[in-house]
């Protein structure tokens, strides 16, 4: 038996077969095409329905098809309230999708269904909670407890990029000032570090890119730090700070069992991140002196987490 997982970007589709125990066995991308609202279920169904077929999986062999959606979803009522960058506005996917193959359909957040993919495959079974923190654009959170993706009343939880951390500081797209997304991003490590080298023209940073700001990324820094360069050490530490208080936030009120990082910054070395991250986070927790901790983690699944997640809301 096999399960559909659906990831659906704002310019792409991707689709995964996944086996009973949460494996991919096959995927197939395409560019997300469609004229109006209508045509969602249509292209839905096609991609899930080609991908079986491709594949030699029979339609009564797959038990469910689960979708992430760049926005909160109503589950229960298999309807997409809203996404962040494709024009869709409470849309009843589900009952559109059954009109092309009628299949249990289960819909999700796409960072909660990455959280859950993440919580699925993480070693330990006995967990019941697990953050994970994705480091890219923004930051996207998605929340598991008691075994389950918390979406809140309205489908809206787990937008930790959206705690505030710097009261009155930068502006956030959400209308908030100082979002936690605006200093520990890695879109924000890098404007740290262009303003790093900006102030500092003797820095290792600029031989690193070769004096091109435009190759300046999330790596920037962290390499710069590891030859020595004091300025991109000011950077790093000032990065783990900010992450760091988001991370203690989330420690302080739910305290997940695993926090998992994910994104690119999340590769970087253990010692650079992880380990630091670890002593600063318990630095600042309640409940220090006991005996237990939320481990900090590299979130193992990359880019896949998103197809596994969606394919594990119908299992
Ligand atoms: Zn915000």
């Amino acid at each position: 038996m096999y399960y559909i997982g659906i990831d659906i970007g704002g310019t792409n589709l991707k689709a995964g077969l996944v086996s009973e125990n949460g494996q991919i066995k096959a995927t197939k991308k395409s560019p997300l095409r469609f004229e109006n609202m209508e045509q969602m279920g249509e292209v839905l169904a096609n991609m899930a329905v080609t991908l079986a077929e491709e594949n030699g999986v029979s339609r009564d062999q797959v038990m469910s098809v689960g979708m992430g959606f760049p926005g909160p979803v109503d589950n229960k009522n298999g309807v997409v309230i809203k996404t962040v960058n494709i024009p869709i506005r409470s849309m009843p996917v589900a009952e559109m999708f059954h009109k092309y193959w009628d299949i249990p359909v289960y819909l999700g957040n796409d960072a909660d269904c990455a959280a859950l993919g993440e919580y699925y495959h993480y070693e330990d079974k006995s967990i019941e909670s697990l953050l994970l923190v994705t480091l890219g654009t923004g930051i996207g959170t998605g929340i598991i407890l008691n075994g389950k993706i918390h979406t809140g009343i309205n489908g809206c939880a787990g937008e930790g990029g959206h705690i505030v951390i710097v009261h009155g500081g930068e502006e956030c797209s959400c209308g908030r000032r100082g979002c936690w997304e605006r200093y520990a991003s890695a879109n924000a490590l890098i404007r740290q570090t262009l303003a790093a080298m900006d102030a500092d023209k003797d820095s290792a940073m600029w031989g690193l890119v070769g004096g091109d700001l435009s190759r300046v990324d999330g790596r920037t820094a962290f390499e710069a730090k590891r030859k020595g360069d004091a300025a991109a050490k000011k950077v790093i530490e000032q990065y783990l700070c900010y992450l760091a208080d988001g991370l203690a936030n989330y420690v302080n009120i739910f305290q997940p069992a695993v926090i998992a990082l994910g994104g690119g910054v999340s590769h970087e070395r253990d010692e650079d991140l992880l380990l630091p991250l670890q002593d600063m986070v318990l630095e600042m927790c309640f409940g220090r002196e006991a005996d237990r901790h939320t481990r900090i983690v590299k979130a193992k699944l990359g880019n896949d987490a998103g197809i596994i997640g969606a394919a594990l809301l119908g299992m």
